[in-house]
């Protein structure tokens, strides 16, 4: 055959590189041979979800044969009680990665520009260059700043044109961990113009147990171009369900809502994340498992003479003072599955998501064994 389907697409898509996921514990299994395989590479919390999250699914599985709830009447519900809005202000996801992808559909077009910072999640490059819009990237702290490889939100207001129209800021980020403080976020928010739209991404906000950590979904009413994703991926342990939304101005989500494919949650996820608000015992026991975790990877970072990037999230960006690639197979052959970040621009670091305490415990043997090895 002829044609070359690259030159049929679009330039946005033509220059894309798909996002690289964490591998998968069967794909190890079928490519090394291993066992006993434990996955540290994707954020997703080590104590699965609530028992009550697995009951209401149960109960829901006779129906299986009929649509999902187009409008998500219930999960909005309580999620409008939750963040004291109007049901209008919330825009159901296939996970929170959908709503950052219709934003960019709904606000974006080849002309116009949007902000991210450099060592930002993957996606929001992703979602830009798919509409084909401009991406304007802003300069990280520096490795020697408190907030290492950070966002740097004057490098960011910097960037802000009369063709920006949407902003991506995640807090904490993801693959840093880095966070930003309540006066320095509402400070960057205060002086955004308001033909810009500002998507503050909490995807790990029910982790974030630091000093100053802003709900930014609490200045909806002061800023009506603030949207803010969350998710039930990272400390609710739904990541298989693929359950997220946004919190934003009645017409924004509005606009979201002419995009959105109709069904985009399925039944058992808006189950699930309607029983999982119901648990707060187990989010509870989920934080405290993941501080506990916290301390125990970075004592143990510390006996190897690593280093790491402070962290507000479930995982810690780790300095290996050296290329990550062979320490990351050397784990794998260990059966420990963690995430290099050669991709986010950061060859020297592998990002470890905390995981029980008897996996960390292996993680950090594993980890001193393939050091010592090399
Ligand atoms: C994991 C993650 C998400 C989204 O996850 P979903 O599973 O799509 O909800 C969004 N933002 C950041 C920064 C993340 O790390």
């Amino acid at each position: 055959m002829s044609t070359s389907f690259s030159d049929l697409a679009t330039p946005g898509v033509q220059g894309l590189k798909p996002y690289q996921p964490g591998k998968p514990i069967a794909e190890l299994e079928r490519e090394y041979g291993v066992s006993n395989i434990i996955k540290l590479a994707s954020n997703e919390n080590p104590l699965g979800p609530s028992a009550r999250v697995l009951e209401a699914i149960g109960a829901s599985l006779h129906d299986l044969q009929l649509y999902p709830d187009a409008n998500g009447f219930e999960l909005k519900q309580r999620l409008a009680e939750l963040h004291r809005v109007e049901p209008e202000c919330i825009t159901l996801g296939n996970g929170s990665n959908d709503v950052l992808v219709l934003l960019a559909e709904t606000f974006l077009r080849p002309d116009s520009e949007a902000i991210y910072s450099q060592y930002c999640f993957a996606v929001y490059p992703i979602a830009v260059q798919a509409v084909g819009a401009v991406a304007r990237v802003a300069d990280a702290h520096p490795p020697d700043h408190d907030m290492p490889y950070g966002h740097d939100l004057a490098a960011m207001a910097d960037l802000i044109s009369d063709q920006t129209r949407l902003i991506y800021i995640a807090n904490p980020n993801n693959p840093t961990g880095t966070w930003l403080t309540e006066d320095a976020l509402r400070d960057f928010v205060d002086r955004v113009p308001e033909h810009v739209v500002v998507v503050v991404d909490e995807a790990y906000f029910e982790y974030a147990e630091v000093d100053r950590y802003p709900n930014a979904s609490l200045w909806l009413n002061e800023y009506p171009n603030l949207v803010i994703t969350r998710t039930f991926s990272k400390a609710y342990g739904l990541a298989g369900l693929r359950v997220g939304y946004s919190v934003s101005h009645p017409q924004v989500a509005g606009l979201l809502n002419r995009v959105r494919q109709p069904f985009n949650v399925n039944t058992l996820a808006q189950v699930a994340a309607c029983a999982a608000l119901e648990d707060r015992h187990h989010l509870i026991k989920s934080r405290e498992a993941n501080l506990a975790g916290i301390r125990q990877v970075q004592a143990g970072c510390e006996q190897l003479g690593l280093s790491w990037v402070p962290s507000a999230g479930n995982f810690l960006l780790v300095d290996l003072h050296r290329s990550a690639g062979e320490v990351f197979e050397g784990l794998l052959r260990r059966g420990v599955i963690t995430r290099p970040v050669d991709n986010y621009g950061l060859p020297n670091h592998l990002r470890i998501t905390m995981g029980t305490a008897a996996e960390n415990e292996r993680l950090i043997t594993a980890l001193g064994e393939v050091l010592s090895d090399a």
